[in-house]
């Protein structure tokens, strides 16, 4: 038996480990989907997966219960596959190596997969314990949440018929979260014939930028980060405009939801600028240690190598400029935080992906916003940026924030009950990440929820960890709110 099976409680530490034993990452959910139609089937409870592969449970009430409204538990069953750099583990094929280490559970170099498993293993608890008391429970564990939420999107109407839903999902125990941010993926794209090059006379150098802290671009991204992209932007708009360089490709950020922390670009230089090239380029490093010293505290990495194939091609000159200028100008960051809630973002956006090579050129972006009439306003300005420099600009995958309802019956009540079990006011409060809340709310307008979880470290990353006295917290809350839901 695994320590962590006997961590309190066992019914839901249990249920955690058989989850991590299960490869489980986004696009490859089958495995645990059988697993949990599998596990409700022992248990007695009506299960199925729907069209969108999302998997659905029901438990009738416990005695004396039946004439409660019926509730919703909900978390996600994927999870972020990330490992550290030499790590051999196989997400789609083995189980996770989860230790205890103090008061934390942590999975040796990878994710630890307690976003979100924590939230399913609380569900699976309470389908399995009989002695917990509640009213008839749905259960509903959706697919692929962390790369776009796709099971939340294909939630039929109809398929559930829970008043209530609380969802599983949040980092920080003792934290209510009762609204989020809507998003919309922009998306620049344009095709070009590349221009031949005469390598005489030319040097090629790679601009590498890395080592920045970049980070969610929803949950972090009022913190003034360094963004790759933009820094390369700077640097390249100084030496494009001065003719010592010239553009041949350029490839920054790789997801759509975090903040860019890596760019290389690479750039042909009359051999006579070499020179004054390589200054430029250090004295923009000066300049944004400057700038981002109390920030990027890890420091980073900018360079410019020297490397010994001159490429044959490159942008041709004026579609460059255009590109470069679109790029600069384009909105980065927080646009406005929330007038009513003013420590909370209302509406950002990250230039997340940029690829220029081969005659093609994309640029990537998330806009976030609370407010659907800010994030439209936020998308246009891409739109006439990007138009501007003879790119195709697309809008694809918005989905809907949640906006927080202060008279909901169920923060009152759930404030209350948290009050009542351990002696402080919870932080009820929205953030501005997505949660499956407000997707799923389109379907269900008239379903009451709340999101909240125990604490977590680092999702999405190799530190991640789950701290484990906030788990019980967590359960028996879960469990309290459960017995106070009302009576129809
Ligand atoms: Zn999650």
């Amino acid at each position: 038996m695994n320590p962590i099976e006997e961590l309190t409680p066992k019914v839901v530490w249990k249920n955690f480990y058989a989850l991590t034993q299960i490869p489980r990452p986004s696009g490859y959910t089958e495995k645990v989907a059988n697993f949990l139609i599998d596990f409700a089937q022992k248990n007695g409870a009506e299960a199925f997966i729907d069209e969108a592969g999302n998997v659905i449970m029901k438990k009738g009430a416990t005695p004396g219960y039946e004439d409660r409204e019926t509730t919703v538990l909900q978390a996600h069953m994927d999870m972020v596959p990330q490992k550290t750099k030499d790590c051999q583990h196989n997400f789609e094929t083995d189980p996770l190596d989860v230790y205890i280490d103090g008061d934390w559970v942590r999975a040796r170099n990878t994710t630890l997969g307690s976003d979100d498993g924590m939230g399913v293993a609380a569900a699976m608890a309470i389908i399995e314990d009989n002695t917990v008391e509640h009213g008839p429970i749905e259960v509903l564990i959706t697919k692929d949440e962390e790369t776009g939420m796709e099971g939340a999107f294909g939630l039929k109407a109809g398929e559930l018929s829970g008043k209530y839903l609380l969802n599983m999902d949040s980092e920080t125990e003792g934290e209510i979260t009762i609204g989020c941010a809507g998003g919309m993926d922009i998306l620049c794209t344009m095709t070009y014939q590349e221009m031949n090059l005469n390598p005489e006379g030319m040097l090629a150098y790679t601009i590498t930028i890395k080592g920045l802290l970049g980070g969610h671009s929803g949950i972090e991204i009022h913190k003034g980060r360094a963004n790759a992209n933009k820094l390369m932007a700077r640097i390249l708009f100084a030496a494009v405009n001065t003719n010592l360089a010239c553009l041949c490709s350029w490839h920054g950020g790789n997801m759509r939801n975090a903040i860019p922390r890596e760019c290389e670009a690479i750039v042909v230089v009359p051999k006579d600028k070499q020179e004054e090239f390589l200054a430029l380029v250090e004295k923009c490093k000066n300049i944004f240690l400057e700038e981002f010293k109390d920030i990027e505290t890890n420091g980073f990495h900018l360079t410019a190598t020297l490397s010994q194939n001159v490429p044959e091609k490159a942008v041709p000159q004026e579609i460059q400029e255009n590109l470069i200028n679109a790029i600069l100008t384009a909105h980065d960051g927080v646009l406005r935080f929330t007038p009513s809630m003013p420590e909370l973002v209302e509406t950002s956006c990250n230039l997340a992906i940029i690829n220029i090579a081969d005659g093609k050129a994309e640029v990537i972006t998330l806009a976030r916003s609370s407010q659907d009439s800010m994030k439209q306003y936020l998308c246009n300005q891409y739109i006439a940026c990007f138009s501007m420099a003879g790119m195709e600009v697309k809008l694809e995958g918005g989905y809907s924030g949640w906006q927080p309802n202060p008279s909901s019956p169920l923060v009152a009540m759930a404030s209350d009950i948290y009050e009542k079990m351990y002696g402080t006011k919870p932080n009820v409060c929205a953030c501005h990440a997505g949660l499956e809340c407000g997707i799923i709310g389109v379907n269900y307008p008239d379903m009451d929820m709340i999101s909240y979880g125990p604490t977590l470290v680092s999702p999405h990353t190799p530190n991640e960890a789950c701290l484990i006295p906030t788990v019980e917290k967590f359960y028996n809350y879960t469990l309290e709110i459960l017995k106070n839901i009302p009576k129809k």
